[in-house]
């Protein structure tokens, strides 16, 4: 270690924070404001990040790791066993939990159980009531008064990931709390996470966003290719998975309509994202039976046997 790295690594802090809450909290949108980049995907649409992303921050010489988990709910199939348990695991290795909470939702099944789950796991948690700009104050506070009943908060914030209200406070105690240590990343690297999956990622998330209710979010999307020129292009080669063929049809759109405009707004994105020309090669295949495929649990970093 050199002397300056020594020095540092007094003065500094570092850790992992778990943002985890309900589907729809609001998790993706904070992860998102607080790494000042798109990391995680955001969309209208409930359980969409499947993978366990990571954002990074530097706040007052402290480097937070926010690790965004797929929301924890009641598992049905495998895949969602297998994302629960992702959730659950990224928690239990974080040093700060970070509980969101829908405060216009309030405490309904799924907020009922991720509270059983710490308590039951002795794990304290922050809460973050979220969206704070649709709810009356009065409300707000028989809420924070009612989640504080469980006894595992060490602290309430009200926030609203839309508007930053309240941002600015949750952030700083974050840093505040982190242990003492040096800085596990380099200072400019705002996430760990390889570039095909993020461009797998922006890719899905154009698909669901222009084909809306008509296609199950069993779809998945994969980089097979990524070839960088000398003039700083890059091609990427791209595969949407879907079920059936009646759901690629679908993705194709009549005359090949509907990919071209997916492939258009990832690109669009992909090149602001990389900060250069960016060529994207969409290809459609039907593959049954991904969702329990063990080849996908692993790509996606989960466990199959959850
Ligand atoms: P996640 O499933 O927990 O990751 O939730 P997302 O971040 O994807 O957000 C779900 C929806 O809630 C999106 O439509 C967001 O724009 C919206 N949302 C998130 N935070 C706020 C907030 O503070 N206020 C309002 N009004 N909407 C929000
Ligand atoms: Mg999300």
């Amino acid at each position: 270690m050199t002397e300056t790295e020594a020095d540092r690594s007094t003065d500094t802090r570092c850790g992992y924070v778990a943002i985890i809450g309900a589907p729809n909290a609001g998790k993706s949108t904070l992860l998102n404001l607080l790494a000042g980049s798109k990391l995680s995907i955001v969309s209208p649409k409930v359980q969409t990040t499947r993978a366990r992303v990571l954002g990074i921050r530097i706040e007052g010489g402290a480097q937070l790791i926010f690790v965004d988990t797929p929301g924890i709910f009641a598992p049905r199939r495998r895949l969602d066993r297998a994302m629960v348990s992702a959730a659950w695991e990224g928690a239990g290795d974080a040093d700060l939990v970070l509980l969101m909470v829908d405060a216009e939702r309030g405490i309904d099944a799924d907020v009922d159980r991720i509270l059983t789950g710490l308590r039951d796991g002795n794990r304290k948690a922050i809460l973050a009531l979220n969206k704070v700009d649709l709810v009356r104050r009065s409300k707000l506070l028989e809420l924070a008064a009612k989640l504080n009943e469980a006894g595992v908060f060490t602290d309430t914030f009200m926030i609203s990931a839309l508007t930053e209200d309240g941002v600015g406070d949750l952030l700083a105690h974050l840093a505040k709390h982190l242990p003492e240590g040096p800085w596990l990343f380099p200072e400019d690297q705002l996430s760990d996470v390889p570039m095909r999956l993020l461009a797998s990622e922006i890719t899905r998330e154009k698909l669901f966003l222009q084909l809306h209710q008509e296609l199950p979010y069993a779809a998945t999307v994969e980089t097979e290719t990524w070839e960088e020129f000398e003039n700083g292009d890059v091609r990427i080669g791209q595969v949407i998975f879907v079920q059936r063929d009646s759901q690629r049809a679908i993705v194709l759109g009549k005359g090949g309509r509907q990919i071209r405009a997916i492939g258009e707004a990832a690109r669009t994105e992909l090149q602001e994202m990389f900060e250069r020309k960016v060529h994207l090669f969409l290809h459609v295949k039907v593959r049954e039976q991904w969702v329990d495929d063990p080849e996908r649990f692993r790509a996606m970093g989960l466990d199959h046997n959850a």
